[in-house]
């Protein structure tokens, strides 16, 4: 019998967070960008925009499609690889919720494959891609219950201000 993995939210910046993988916000271009991606780059360090050129050089020189996952170094982060997913941009007219829990379920996949115990998400296009919070929430939660695989003991959500922690909360509980 496998035991289903501990899921939790903190309130936090994600690069303070010590475990196996912390999951990068990133875009399509994998090269950086703002909110979570920029604080990932900043405080991890040029080796691992090295390892994204190296991706984009070898294999994804058309970038990173939304909702898939690919790993690198961590860097200088406390962590032993980050993860790099691309987040669907929100629509009012046209449903790509199933892109944002692929983000989730790919980036577990690929944790998985590394035998990561401990990951590590952001809210995953609650920002610049304007997703709202308390749907992105329950997306998260949904797809990590169903998707969290062996080794991964434990998935830990990582939010920036109360709003999140409550959308978080109330997801957790339902
Ligand atoms: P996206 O482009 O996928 O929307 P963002 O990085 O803009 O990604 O934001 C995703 C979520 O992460 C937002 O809810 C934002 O408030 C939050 N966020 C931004 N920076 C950090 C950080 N350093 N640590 C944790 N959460 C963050």
């Amino acid at each position: 019998m496998t035991t289903r993995p501990t899921i939790i939210v903190v309130r936090g910046d994600i690069t303070d967070q010590h475990a196996d993988v912390l999951v990068n916000a990133a875009n399509s271009s994998l090269l950086g960008g703002g909110g979570v991606d920029g604080a990932i780059h900043r405080r991890g360090g040029p080796e691992i925009l090295a390892a994204c050129r190296d991706l984009r050089a070898s294999h994804y020189g058309k970038g990173l499609r939304t909702g898939q996952a690919v790993a690198t170094t961590a860097g200088r982060l406390h962590a032993e690889h980050v993860v790099h997913t691309v987040g669907p941009v929100w629509s009012g007219t046209e449903d790509r919720s199933a892109l944002l829990a692929s983000c989730y379920r790919e980036s577990l996949r690929v944790s998985s494959e590394l035998g990561a115990r401990t990951v590590v998400f952001p809210a995953i296009s609650t920002g610049i891609y304007g997703w709202p919070l308390g749907d992105g929430a329950r997306i998260a939660v949904c797809t990590v219950r169903e998707a969290a695989l062996p080794p991964i003991t434990e998935v830990r959500f990582v939010v920036f201000d109360e709003e999140a922690y409550a959308c978080f909360d109330d997801a957790l509980t339902a």
